[in-house]
């Protein structure tokens, strides 16, 4: 199974609403496991097909629970049903923001409505970590980076690391990764 690539902040493809997933066929399957071993290879907790370069309302997640099991599966066509007002912070980063992390401030729990590959609908209640995962994948889906989130200080720190790694990449096209075509 190959590793896609991962796309990085600059791809439009990163600001825009993926699509409510209709097929749930070999195809839908197949993107999903694609994903999986993408985001295994890149140490990832989380990876929507935004990230990937497909706009469709799908993501993976293979993240610890609060009592410390991994918990692993692809997610379609999510849903919030409700937030919690209690909130978490904690450090959060992307994929394809490569090495920013900041604080964000998030609901402590969330119960989501989704679909699984094969179509089926279900309901999951998530806290902490988990809910944090998701949250930040079901942003994807919507065009919505965590940097969105930040604090007015924190975000203009991080779209000057952002602006500088551009420049550079002008300056030497060897690292201009963001322009990269998907390998599929
Ligand atoms: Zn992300």
């Amino acid at each position: 199974m190959s590793v896609l690539t991962i796309r990085v902040f600059g791809d439009p493809v990163l600001r825009q609403s993926a699509r409510t997933v209709t097929d749930f066929d070999g195809h839908l399957a197949q993107l999903a496991e694609a994903m999986h071993t993408t985001m295994r290879a890149a140490e990832g907790v989380g990876l929507a097909a935004n990230q990937v370069g497909v706009l469709k309302r799908l993501f993976t997640f293979a993240a610890p629970d609060d009592d410390g099991t991994l918990r692993h599966g692809s997610v379609v066509n999510p849903v919030v049903l409700s937030r919690s007002t209690e909130q978490q912070d904690g450090e959060e980063g992307c994929l394809s923001l490569p090495q920013l992390y900041y604080p964000v401030l998030r609901p402590q729990q969330v119960a989501v409505e989704y679909q699984t590959l094969d179509g089926q609908s279900d309901t999951v209640e998530l806290s902490g970590f988990l809910a944090r995962v998701w949250l930040h994948e079901m942003d994807h889906l919507d065009g919505v980076l965590f940097i969105d989130h930040l604090a007015k200080h924190d975000r203009q720190a991080a779209l000057k690391v952002l602006r500088e790694r551009a420049l550079a990449a002008d300056e030497d096209p060897t690292k201009a990764v963001s322009l990269l075509p998907p390998m599929m």
